[in-house]
């Protein structure tokens, strides 16, 4: 029955990168001021198909710091690197 430990071993590969992926997705819009829950939910539908959209939204609600230039969500009222306030907040 070799055909059937092949099969297994892909689909416990599979399995085990969709839970990675979701995993990931979810910690990664923690971080980045994203709706984490949102993103769970179309990433445990859509998976890979999810990242453009994710990745394109994540760029959309960031702004540069004005003092260290990097890159951190709009929604944070300072930068987690360097601690400066962030001006350009929406409000
Ligand atoms: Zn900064």
């Amino acid at each position: 029955m070799e055909f059937i430990a092949v099969v297994a071993i892909v689909l416990l590969a599979i399995v085990i990168s969709y839970s990675y992926f979701i995993f990931w997705i979810y910690k990664d819009s923690q971080k980045y001021g994203e709706d984490p829950l949102a993103w769970t939910f179309l990433a445990s539908f859509l998976f890979i198909g999810v990242l453009p959209f994710y990745l394109n939204s994540r760029t959309n609600n960031k702004v540069s710091c004005s003092r260290c230039e990097k890159w951190f969500p709009k929604l944070l009222k300072e930068c987690p690197h360097c601690g400066g306030k962030n001006d350009q907040r929406a409000k």
